[in-house]
């Protein structure tokens, strides 16, 4: 899953998906972003979050007990 070298960055956000931190599907650029469970035989299900989303640093969180660094999403819910 971590390949330094896969590129997973688009100049355009998918039409008809919906970015999980903003709940927008607004044209932009984007990343995909692994769902976590969904990993078979070196795949994993992604969805498209926009990187202007991913640089908001007051959506971060920071859970010590598991030491995770976690994006608080939108409460839109989601097409999925
Ligand atoms: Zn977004």
């Amino acid at each position: 899953m971590d390949n330094p070298k896969e590129n997973r960055t688009f100049d355009h956000f998918p039409a008809e998906s919906q970015c999980p931190i903003c709940g927008d599907g607004e044209d932009g650029a984007c990343v995909l972003v692994g769902i976590q469970g969904t990993q078979s035989d070196g795949n994993i299900e992604a969805v498209p979050v926009h990187l202007s989303c991913l640089a908001n640093p007051k959506r971060y969180l920071y859970n010590r007990n598991v030491n995770v660094i976690y994006v608080v999403c939108s409460d839109v819910k989601r097409g999925d």
